[in-house]
């Protein structure tokens, strides 16, 4: 399975028992049941934050559906999640997407992401609708800047204060932002390409009674700087005229793609862009388990949902425990009888 291996990766010697694929919701709950489970747990996941879809589609919007909570922001299901599947500190990677998985032996898998190389007994593939990236502005000259002015993630809004910041969309993200960092920063610019938001309505009006400096309708059309971001041109649709702006700090909210397309290339089965697994969670190759999203299990109703994930990801870690130590049972005891 898997194709060639990357020798010029670094290599990380550790060996894991079981290392979960993606940070969603799924994968957290995962971390938890391997953690509980005395796993030596790894964590992987593409973006700079967990949570998966909770974090990045839809933070602010109430889930109505999951045990236990009438009503929660899905931020703060994601808070509670990451301070339960951290619990029993797995290695957690954040920013790297898995490429490729070789089987080297008997219980032992090579993982492969675009910035080293892990080594694991089992693996729980919870990739949920794929890795969540950015969708970027696609021009050479400003993606230079990434990591030095240019931000496509804001993971620590006070690293702008006192800062010259151009936020660009027009959606709820960009919205957002420039509304909670216009006392932060020094100064906050909004451009959009359309004189319409698709922003909350509330949050659309707030905005046009800020200090944020509105241009519409406008575009980025390159950026300029030295060692950072220093300017960033714009310019006007309608005239077509370009202006140049001070700015530190560049950050596009034009909402996220994703990619489950390297699955195909692991020698794994799959229906559409589902990974094909059993009742126990198993794919067609011993010791890799899906779970949630990403999973479609054989003569079962596909449902994606977040409860749906969390049963999967606890059968996953069960079957994965038993396959690593046959004596251990499947059943991993009652949490309410441990003391953590
Ligand atoms: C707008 C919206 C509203 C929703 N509302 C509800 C609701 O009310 N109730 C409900 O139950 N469900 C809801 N859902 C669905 C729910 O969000 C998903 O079922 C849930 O997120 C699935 O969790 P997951 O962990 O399986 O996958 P995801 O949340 O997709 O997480 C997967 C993670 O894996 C990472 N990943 C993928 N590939 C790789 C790779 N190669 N390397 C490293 N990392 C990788 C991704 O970056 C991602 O962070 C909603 C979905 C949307 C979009």
């Amino acid at each position: 399975m898997g194709y060639k291996a990357d020798t010029s990766l670094p290599v990380n010697d550790a060996i894991y028992d079981i290392a979960i694929i993606g940070g969603g919701p799924t994968g957290l709950f995962a971390s938890f049941y391997a953690g509980m489970r005395n796993m030596k747990t790894l964590l992987i996941e593409a973006m700079p934050e967990l949570g998966g879809q909770l974090t990045f589609l839809y933070p602010d919007k109430f889930i109505y559906d999951v045990p236990g909570h009438p009503k929660v922001l899905a931020k703060h299901l994601v808070e509670n999640l990451v301070a339960q599947g951290l619990q029993f500190r797995p290695t957690v990677i954040l920013g790297e997407r898995v490429s490729n998985v070789v089987k080297l032996g008997e219980k032992l898998f090579m993982i492969e992401t675009d910035k080293g190389r892990y080594y694991s007994k089992t693996i729980v593939i919870c990739a949920g609708i794929g890795a969540i990236s950015p969708r970027r502005l696609g021009i050479p000259e400003v993606e230079r800047f990434e990591g030095k002015g240019l931000y496509y993630v804001v993971t620590n809004k006070w690293e702008f204060k006192d800062r010259r910041v151009m936020i660009v969309g027009g959606g709820d993200t960009a919205v957002d932002w420039a509304l909670n960092l216009q006392n932060i920063a020094k100064k906050v610019t909004l451009i959009h390409r359309r004189g319409q938001f698709r922003a909350h309505e509330a949050s659309v009006i707030e905005l046009f009674h800020s200090n944020v400096e509105v241009m519409v309708p406008y575009v980025v059309k390159s950026a300029q700087g030295d060692s950072a971001l220093r300017k960033v041109t714009v310019m006007n649709l309608d005239t077509n005229e370009e202006e140049i702006k001070e700015v530190d700090a560049l950050i596009p909210c034009l909402g996220f793609i994703v990619d489950n397309t390297v699955l195909k290339k692991w020698g794994l089965e799959m229906e559409g862009q589902s990974l094909l697994v059993n009742g126990r969670m198993e794919t067609n190759v011993a010791g890799i388990y899906g779970a949630g999203d990403i999973a479609h299990e054989s003569g079962s109703v596909k449902l994606n949902l977040i409860c749906v994930g969390f049963a999967q990801a606890a059968i996953a870690v069960n079957v994965a425990k038993n396959y690593i130590d046959p004596s251990s049972s499947y059943f991993p005891g009652h949490s309410s009888e441990r003391r953590f």
